[in-house]
């Protein structure tokens, strides 16, 4: 079987490892007589799963312990909402830094629920650049501040984190959660769907400080209080548990190849490759980010004809590429290179770029 040279912006490529090893436990789980998703949530069997995947989180992110792993349902999506209902009350505000398109999701959301202040925006550079640290102001009455590690349209990403004192700091990392070391003890919450760099889409992974457990909302309805969640192990309600199998075997494949820290540097390499292949193309291939702020998950580009674009395309996926159209909303080209994309993709990839350049340069 070829395998695709998958740069699906998500659901996303999948290590092959760990896709093998499911399949050899899929219809008998560990002598079980049945496949993982034909079990009790409440098994023994079961729970050792989401211990392992919870157990693995920590480990591997460096966790601290007045921190909570949840496993939640409803994709990022529904953080966008979760959050200010629990955190937004009278006379306090969310705040957030717009860097584009996901947060700009996040901040319509919040608007829904209360009163919310934008800390900082690049629209005025069409969101190419994330800003400079300096450049976001937290109002005095800010229930928290809200960040978007990485924009998986606009292909951006936060070279530093904002320090933000006593107000919690909250980042959606959907697109680049375990893609490089993360000081968790800097953030109140971190939290991102699982479909990019953790697994298929399903589960949704919430770390999330005790004190800010403790103070969320009341009033609520109880499958919105993060309280509900961190006091039953993220088993309140029926998980989507193969997702959370998935999961923990993506995991457990990260610890194999090293933990976060060495993927890093893999994603380094292969992105490092592409961002050459744009910038020594002589104009040919622009790069959209502003070099500063430029994704190690998401790299966005163009060619200066966008009749070439389309035909980049086609030829791409003739060649066996896959998803290396743009977002709909901004168009252009967009590889998406998460932390199961093979290295041989990347190269793959920069050796059609180069002989399409020879084609129709
Ligand atoms: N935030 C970011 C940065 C994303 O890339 C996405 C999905 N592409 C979302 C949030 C929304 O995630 P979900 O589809 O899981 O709701």
């Amino acid at each position: 079987m070829a395998r695709a040279f998958n740069f699906n912006a998500g659901p996303a490529a999948i290590p092959l490892e760990v896709l093998q090893q499911a399949q050899e436990q899929f219809v008998d789980y560990k002598g079980a007589g049945m496949s993982i998703m034909e079990m009790s949530h409440r098994s023994d069997l079961y729970e050792q799963v989401n211990n392992e995947a919870q157990s693995l989180v920590r480990e591997l992110f460096g966790v601290p312990d007045n921190y909570q792993v949840l496993m939640l349902q409803g994709g990022a999506s529904t953080q966008f909402a979760m959050l200010p209902m629990n955190f937004i009350t009278p006379g306090r505000a969310g705040a957030y830094v717009d860097t584009g398109a996901w947060a700009g999701k996040a901040i319509k959301e919040a608007k829904l629920i209360g009163e919310t202040v934008v800390a900082a925006s690049t629209e005025a550079d069409s969101y190419m650049r994330i800003p400079d640290l300096s450049e976001i102001v937290i109002p005095d009455n800010a229930a928290y501040l809200h960040i978007t590690s990485n924009e998986t349209i606009g292909g951006t990403q936060y070279a530093q984190y904002p320090s933000t004192g006593d107000v919690p700091l909250i980042a959606d990392m959907s697109s680049d959660v375990f893609c490089r070391p993360v000081d968790v003890s800097k953030f109140g919450v971190i939290y991102a769907g699982a479909q990019k760099n953790l697994g298929p889409s399903g589960v949704t992974l919430v770390i999330m400080r005790d004190d800010l457990i403790a103070a969320g909302s009341k009033t609520i309805p109880t499958m919105f209080r993060y309280e509900t969640h961190a006091k039953n192990k993220s088993l309140y309600n029926t998980p989507p548990s193969f997702s959370v199998y998935m999961v923990s075997l993506v995991l457990q494949w990260i610890k194999n190849k090293g933990g976060v820290a060495a993927l890093e540097q893999f994603n380094r390499d292969k992105t490092g490759i592409i961002y050459d292949a744009i910038d020594q193309s002589g104009g040919f291939y622009v790069g959209c980010a502003q070099p500063q702020s430029r994704s190690i998950m998401n790299i966005t580009f163009r060619i200066h004809d966008t009749e070439l674009e389309k035909l980049f395309i086609k030829e791409s996926e003739e060649k066996g590429f896959v998803g290396l159209k743009g977002h709909r909303d901004v168009g252009g080209l967009r590889a998406s290179t998460y932390n199961a994309v093979p290295l041989e993709s990347c190269q793959a990839l920069v050796q059609f770029m180069g002989d399409f350049q020879k084609r129709h340069g």
